[in-house]
């Protein structure tokens, strides 16, 4: 199993997200699963692509710099 090395990692605001699960769909890599609680990655395999970003309707989920602290 190779290591996925990424520039940014998504992270999620729970207190944003509004449980639509668009992040769910659009992710390719199938890292992202939407619960009660709300979002959660799987950064074992998210490669940083930023479609999950991308395609939230309300802004919940902002690119972090790998590495930024
Ligand atoms: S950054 Fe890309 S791979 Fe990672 S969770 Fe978002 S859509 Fe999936
Ligand atoms: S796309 Fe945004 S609002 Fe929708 S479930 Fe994902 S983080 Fe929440």
């Amino acid at each position: 199993m190779s290591q996925v090395v990424r520039a940014f990692r998504p992270v999620v605001d729970n207190d944003k997200c509004i449980r639509c699960g668009n992040c769910q769909t659009f992710c390719p890599e199938g890292t992202v699963l939407l619960t009660g609680e709300g979002v959660i990655h799987d950064y074992r395999y998210c490669t940083g692509c930023g479609i999950c970003a991308n395609e939230c309707p309300v802004g919940a989920i902002e690119m972090v710099r790998e590495g930024a602290g």
